[in-house]
């Protein structure tokens, strides 16, 4: 009696790839073994600490005929009746299909637990399909990218119910003896300490078609941390100083690029992985000393981070390439911190502050609050704020408001500032939910959404950010009608 997962969906959306990706290239596909159909594959998921049977249904277009739909129904209604609980696949790039209705229509009436998940979404731009598929009436949608192993933490929210659930009920067996419920292949997770469960967290390289190098950002319970600056700012001093003697080089590593360095090293307790600064990079080509920052290079850093640090000289802060960068990071959605370095050769501190707050506040306006700090890195003199702000920062990118909490504030904003009257009908806002952190991302259901002006969009959004105290992070929302 093991907890078994189906995945239901209309051929590629990516049902294989999740497949390949949660059983993991080390375990064997059961595509072979005797007596399973070639239209069903099964297999030993893991995620995270937890594990269970999986049921893929794909390789349907083998069999195309006329019937496709009646023979891709039969076997999805095979594969439902085995499982404890479906995750219903829509593909976010490409939107709904008729297909994927027809699948919504047919689960909707089943008792079983069905999740959306809406594969293919590796960032900005390709939301259509995942606000769509919130219209399905079938909840939540969770946003997941099978390819670069994007999301996985939505499906152990999704799973770890079941999963106690059914360890639960394992335990009891056990204890008990009673085989009719024992499962062979049940592993207690407080037993389980191997590293190798949790293989989609770790970093990853992936080599494009074309050779260009992809940074694949995976999530990770380290802190991601990426330090990035025009030289001379001071970051190689700033970084001796922070890791002082615990320093522990960890690169170039498989799979890496041949000139990144990571350093793994821990703040109080919470790991930290220091990715790719281009002042250690330096000192590791010093000839090449350019004045300025590839753009591809610190691209990629800031994909590989979670928290980007942009470092800069208090006696030159804040160029238009400073900007750049700034804008960068807010545009992939990491969160940002100023640090001004040098803050000992300053004699106007206050007039550089003001005049950095103002540039940082206009120029910034969805990402209102940009931490900045000033320090000395050479006399260590106010360095100790920057780790306290690199947790602080990422705890709030990465927070998770309950719906019901967001309905509640939803209502409330909405009647102090009312949203526009279009063509004599009030636009009604009907309801919120958070599509997903890191960052904080969120959904509104609305009457006539392509008619609420982007200045109603800013008000909420700086509502949100004062109500729920999320300075300095990006935050989004996106507005859809249902009808
Ligand atoms: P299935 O028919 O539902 O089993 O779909 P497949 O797993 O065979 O995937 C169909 C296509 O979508 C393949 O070309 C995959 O490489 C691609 N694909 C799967 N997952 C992702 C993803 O997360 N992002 C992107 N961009 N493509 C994906
Ligand atoms: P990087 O190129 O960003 O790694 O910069 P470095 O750490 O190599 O520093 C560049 C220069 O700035 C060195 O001469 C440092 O001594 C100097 N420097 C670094 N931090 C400070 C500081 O807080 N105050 C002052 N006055 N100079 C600093």
């Amino acid at each position: 009696m093991s907890l078994k997962v189906a995945i239901i969906g209309r051929p590629n959306v990516g049902k294989s790839t999740l497949f390949n990706r949660l059983v993991g290239k080390k375990l064997a596909l059961v595509d072979d073994q005797p007596g399973v159909t070639r239209d069903r594959r099964y297999g030993r998921a893991r995620l995270g600490h937890i594990h269970f049977d999986i049921i893929d249904t794909a390789g349907l277009e083998d069999v195309f005929d006329d019937s496709v739909e009646g023979k891709m129904r039969q076997q999805s209604e095979i594969a439902f009746e085995e499982c404890d609980l479906a995750f219903f696949l829509i593909d976010a790039r490409a939107g709904l299909t008729p297909l994927d209705n027809h699948f919504a229509d047919w689960l909707r009436k089943r008792k079983k637990p069905v999740y959306v998940i809406a594969n293919k979404h590796e960032g900005r731009g390709q939301d259509a399909g995942l606000y769509e598929a919130y219209g399905l009436g079938l909840g939540d949608v969770a946003p997941i990218s099978a390819e670069h192993g994007q999301g996985m933490e939505l499906l152990i929210d999704i799973m770890l119910p079941h999963w106690e659930d059914y360890r639960d009920k394992q335990r009891k067996a056990r204890r008990e003896g009673d085989d009719a419920v024992i499962d062979d292949d049940f592993e207690d997770d407080e037993e389980i300490i191997d590293d190798d469960a949790f293989p989609s967290f770790e970093i990853e390289y992936d080599e494009d078609d074309d050779g260009e190098e992809e940074v694949v950002q995976k999530d990770n319970s380290k802190i991601q941390l990426a330090i990035v600056g025009r030289p001379n700012v001071g970051k190689s001093t700033l970084l001796n100083h922070l890791l002082g003697e615990n320093r522990v080089m960890t690169g170039p590593q498989a799979g890496l690029t041949r000139d990144s360095i990571a350093v793994d090293w821990s703040y109080e307790g919470r790991p930290i992985r220091l990715v790719d600064t281009a002042g250690m990079r330096r000192k590791k080509k010093i000839d090449d000393r350019v004045e300025k920052l590839s753009v591809t290079d610190t691209l990629r850093v800031i994909r590989y981070a979670q928290v980007v640090v942009i470092m800069l000289d208090a006696t030159n802060t804040l160029d238009k390439q400073d900007l750049t960068i700034a804008r960068m990071v807010i545009d992939e959605g990491r969160a940002l911190i100023i640090a001004v370095n040098k803050w000992d050769a300053v004699k106007d501190k206050p007039g550089v502050m003001q005049a950095l707050r103002d540039k940082l506040d206009t120029s910034f306006a969805q990402a209102k609050g940009i931490p900045i700090l000033t320090f000395s890195a050479l006399t260590g003199r106010g360095t100790d704020t920057l780790m306290p702000t690199v947790l602080d920062i990422y705890d709030i990118w990465s927070r998770r408001i309950p719906t019901s909490q967001l309905n509640r504030w939803l209502a409330v904003v909405a009647e102090r500032h009312l949203p526009p009257v279009i063509s004599g009908r009030r636009i009604r806002l009907r309801y919120m939910t958070q599509a997903k952190s890191r960052p904080p991302s969120f959904f509104i259901n609305s009457s006539k959404a392509a008619e609420l002006p982007e200045s109603y969009t800013r008000y909420l959004i700086n509502a949100l950010r004062e109500d729920f105290d999320m300075p300095g992070v990006p935050i989004r929302i996106y507005v859809r009608s249902s009808d």
